[in-house]
């Protein structure tokens, strides 16, 4: 299996000093190339999975593998896009995207070529000079999806990417996220609250329950991509 979390535990203390558990036992597989959207309730834990999955934190119990490596620190193979794109503002477009290759010690014009090609992939290549508060907030968020994929991350972490932008934006980056995808064939793991959203995305969805933290199910989604929702999915999920 691509990559891999078998009996996945987390626990959080809280301002009382009580132990919160906030994933129980989780198991998931992903395959390469796979597109999996998490949802789920605000609060049942599906930033805190993406973040131990990206790296960023470690769980209590259970162990997470990518490609037969366990996962015990933060890389820029496991990129996470967030909700907030995080750009730096003193840095032009281009310069964002090219950053983390530049921290790699790629040369500058290797580090340009490639953020072209993934800027051109996003569309922004009229926009490589501009500097973050000239964009949008779904341009900012496309700079964010081009630094990450730029990197040619083993698996794209998405953590509500798109959940600050207003509808239209968020279905015109649906598709070009779907485009990217299957261009790309990059291995992706969504985060959205929204239901709506998952089913538009992606194939296989897992849904996880309030407290504690589990996964409810699993859903295999008939490919609509038509943002119709399918009525099995309804009836499973708002049980
Ligand atoms: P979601 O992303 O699904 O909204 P989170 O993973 O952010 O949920 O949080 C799950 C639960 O864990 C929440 O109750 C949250 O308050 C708690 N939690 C998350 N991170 C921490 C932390 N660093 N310390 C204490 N509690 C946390
Ligand atoms: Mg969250």
């Amino acid at each position: 299996m691509y990559l891999s979390l078998e009996g996945i535990e987390k626990n959080f203390t809280n301002k009382q000093n009580k132990r919160l558990l906030v994933l129980d036992n989780i198991d998931l597989e992903v395959e390469k190339g796979e597109f999996v959207s998490i949802v789920g309730p605000s609060g049942c834990g599906k930033s805190t999975l993406l973040y131990l999955i990206a790296g960023l934190d470690k769980p209590d119990k259970g162990n997470i593998e990518v490609q037969g490596k366990k996962i015990d620190k933060p890389s820029p193979e496991r990129v996470v896009v967030f909700q907030e794109a995080g750009l730096f503002p003193w840095l032009t477009v281009l310069e964002n995207v090219t950053y983390g290759l530049l921290l790699k010690k790629m040369s500058k014009q290797e580090a340009e070529e490639r953020a072209r090609k993934v800027l051109k992939m996003v569309h922004l290549s009229r926009y490589v000079d501009s500097y973050p508060h000239q964009l949008s907030g779904g341009m900012k968020q496309r700079v964010s999806i081009a630094r990450a994929l730029v990197m040619e991350p083993e698996v794209l972490l998405m953590d509500e990417p798109f959940s600050a932008l207003d509808e239209q934006t968020r279905m015109v980056l649906h598709r070009e996220l779907l485009e990217i995808w299957r261009e790309t064939k990059v291995t992706i793991i969504f985060v959205t609250h929204n239901i709506r959203e998952a089913v538009q995305l992606s194939e296989k969805i897992v849904v996880m329950a309030t407290r504690p933290g589990r996964i409810k199910e699993l859903i295999n989604v008939p490919v609509t991509k038509d943002g119709i929702m399918p009525d099995s999915v309804t009836l499973h999920t708002e049980q």
